[in-house]
């Protein structure tokens, strides 16, 4: 990734990408495919990041390009920017809490040092864990679902505190961010919507990266929630049934658009960025 810092250069990767942020988007964002190919996705964060652009300025964008609800996915990932720094506002004390913990835990050396350390060096033998740090260190990117996998195997196959975690894609993330950041790792660790915790599986990982790792031993611990919208559709009406088949068209859609990906050059497993050595320091 290459990020210009320049008002100039935000407008142009917008410029870029408006085309793209319709079906295309929403069939093909969830695909991890390495530093290689961002097509599927905008690469806006560190420019509404730093407020080279604004949102209000993509999303308008977008909606000239595709009238209707066809950029619908796309504009609610941005909103959901929106909603973290909102949330956060609201609650000052999760980002000094979040601090004064990270502060008590770099003053300790607790138990986890050990795999802290092997977690720092890519030697987990976790074989996406292990391509993913060393492509944060040198990309200062992660795809989204890489970020979301990160975080799960981090706290829940690790064992290691989410605030170190939380710390270390602060250090690195060119679009690294108090609110997307540290909310979304208390999201994963289940603490920002109780009882739902995001735990990362191996075949996810390998369907959506084309194949490219196997991600063994990863923990198996269960979600122990109940999908919060149980119970609350409406059932044969018509509206729920065009629903389940703007859903069932959309499984479709998604599922030739990963066959395709499936069938892509395999090159794209090259994705681990020459494991040069490198130190990782959050101090
Ligand atoms: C553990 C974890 C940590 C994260 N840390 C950050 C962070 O520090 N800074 C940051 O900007 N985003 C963060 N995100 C959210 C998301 O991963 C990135 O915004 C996204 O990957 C940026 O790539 P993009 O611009 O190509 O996104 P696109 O998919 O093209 O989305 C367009 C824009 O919508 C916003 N957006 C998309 N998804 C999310 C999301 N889940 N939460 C909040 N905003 C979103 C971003 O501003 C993004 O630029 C994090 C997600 C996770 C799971």
């Amino acid at each position: 990734m290459t990020f210009t810092p320049t008002r100039a250069a935000g407008l142009a990767a917008l410029a870029d990408f408006v085309d793209r942020a319709g079906h295309d988007y929403a069939e093909t964002r969830n695909f991890d495919r390495g530093p290689g190919d961002r097509a599927n996705v905008s690469m806006l964060s560190p420019y509404l990041r730093y407020r080279l652009v604004t949102e209000s300025e993509v999303v308008a964008a977008v909606r000239a390009r595709h009238p209707g609800e066809t950029a619908a996915k796309f504009i609610q990932e941005v909103f959901w920017r929106t909603y973290w720094k909102g949330w956060l506002e609201l609650r000052p004390s999760v980002w000094t809490d979040y601090l004064e913990d990270l502060a008590s835990l770099e003053a300790t050396s607790g138990g986890w040092r050990r795999d802290y350390d092997r977690a720092l060096a890519g030697a987990t033998g976790i074989d996406c864990f292990d391509a993913w740090i060393a492509e944060l260190a040198e990309f200062g990117y992660l795809h989204n679902h890489a970020r979301m996998w990160f975080a799960s195997i981090w706290i829940f196959t690790l064992r290691l505190p989410w605030q170190l975690g939380a710390a270390l894609f602060w250090h690195y993330l060119y679009d690294g961010d108090a609110a997307s950041n540290t909310l979304s790792w208390r999201w994963v660790a289940g603490l920002q919507t109780a009882g739902k915790t995001y735990l990362a599986q191996a075949d996810n990982i390998a369907r959506y990266t084309g194949g490219c790792f196997t991600a063994a031993g990863l923990a198996a611990r269960r979600r122990n929630h109940r999908d919060a919208h149980a119970g609350t559709s409406t059932a044969d009406d018509a509206g729920a049934a065009a629903h389940r088949a703007h859903r069932a068209a959309a499984r479709r859609r998604r599922s030739s658009a990963r066959n395709a990906f499936a069938r892509s050059d395999a090159s794209r497993c090259n994705r681990r960025p020459a494991l040069r050595a490198w130190a990782v320091a959050l101090r």
